[in-house]
Parts: structure tokens; sequence; C-alpha cells
């Protein structure tokens, strides 16, 4: 096929301990799926999960042992950290029972959900959609994806977050309202899941506003560290 403009790169994200990419199909994201989260963004009881996107190509790949950089991003003063738990699809169906769901998870990576609050809250107060908020260029810094045949399933383990050596987020990934299986389960009722989307699965509470010149470090037990400057 000749295209009849130069084709966009595929945005792609290390391997763990090789020297191999994972492509990035597509972004997908939970909402409030966890608890007390919820609770501090003014949702109240469990609701069914819900989903938002980010284009592919808002990854910011980060080598293991490096520390990436982040641009601050425009139209925004209130640029919010969110450390979550990435899953790689490496086997896509649409429909997948929960008790399947994870024959279809290739690896996980740690990753930052970075939101312009101040544009999302903006578009939840006028019923707008959240892209501007959420779906930003350069919005989804995430570290190597470790291969689930090494690291098992991460079905528990501490996921936190520190901003200039001060923890800010803290919790278990335990205490996902909607598990890894359950959140294959019901994304996979509205989109047909392909071999190199990402889910970011949620971030738990204590998220919070950064400025230039912030490091901000995250880490997932069983998968590594994640360090980001925000210039
Ligand atoms: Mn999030």
């Amino acid at each position: 096929m000749q295209f009849a403009i130069p084709q966009a790169n595929v945005a792609a994200v290390p391997v763990a301990g090789s020297a191999e990419f994972f492509p990035v199909h597509r972004i997908y994201c939970v909402g409030r799926n966890y608890v007390e989260h919820a609770k501090e963004m003014g949702a109240t009881g469990r609701e069914a999960p819900f989903f938002f996107m980010k284009p592919a190509d808002a990854v910011v790949p980060i080598a293991e042992g490096t520390v990436g950089e982040m641009h601050y991003p425009s139209l925004t003063s209130d640029l919010h950290h969110e450390i979550e738990l990435v899953v790689a699809i490496g086997k896509g169906g649409k429909d997948i029972a929960a008790a399947n769901a994870m024959d279809h998870v290739w690896g996980y990576a740690i990753g930052l959900d970075m939101t312009r609050r101040d544009l999302q809250g903006e578009a939840k107060k006028l019923g707008r959609p959240w892209d501007t908020g959420k779906g930003f260029d350069k919005s989804a810094p995430i570290g190597p994806i470790h291969r689930a045949s090494e690291t098992g399933h991460i079905e528990q383990g501490e996921i936190r977050l520190n901003v200039n050596g001060a923890p800010r987020q803290k919790s278990d990934v335990s205490k996902l309202i909607w598990n890894i299986a359950e959140t294959i389960e019901h994304l996979s009722k509205y989109y047909t899941l392909q071999p190199g989307d990402l889910i970011f699965t949620g971030t738990p509470e204590g998220v919070g506003a950064v400025q230039r010149g912030d490091l901000l470090e995250g880490a997932v037990a069983g998968v590594g560290e994640l360090r980001v400057k925000i210039v």
C-alpha cells in the first residue's frame, strides 16, 4: 500500500529486560476504581466500571532505570498525577468472560494517567467529553512492560507515588473495585480488544497537582518503579 502522506510512527513501549518493544494499539482507562479515590472525586457507592480513552501516541515510554521527562501541558494550571497499574493485552477478543480474562493479559507496567483536572472538571460540569482533560499529548508516561510469564499476575501488592520524596498516593492493588479480570470482562463488551491494547486500571486516593521541576516516583510491587520529571 502506498500512503499519500508519511505514515505516523507506531507508538511503542519497551519490554523489560529485552530489546523488544510492545506496540500500542489503544489506551483504555478505568474511572474511579479505588473506593477512597472515588470518594475524593465526590462519588458514592459502587457503580459499574466506566471507561475513557487516550490516544495511543499519548504514551511517554520511559526506559528501565531512567528518569523520563514530561512537559507541563498547555491550557491548564492544575495538572494532576494518577499512578496506575497498567495491563498490556496480548490476545484480543470480545465478550471475554472474567474466568478466561487473564489469558488475554501479556504483561504489566506502571503508568501515570496525567490529568488536566481543571479541564476535566469543566467538562464534567458542562456534560462534555473528557478528552481535553485526559487524552492530551504525552498524557501517559509509562515504564517498561513486564511479561506476565515472568511477574505472574499482579493481583495484590503496594501501589504508591511520591512527589519530591514526599508520599502522595499509597494503596494496594487488591483494593481495586473491579479487578483486572472483571475490568476486561466489562471493557470487552464495549470494544473488541486487540493485541497491543493497554488498560490503565485506575488510581488510588491522594491525587494532586504537580509543578514544573517536580520529580514523580511511582512503584507497584512486582512491576518495578517509574520516575518522571515535570519540565
Ligand atoms: Mn485514572
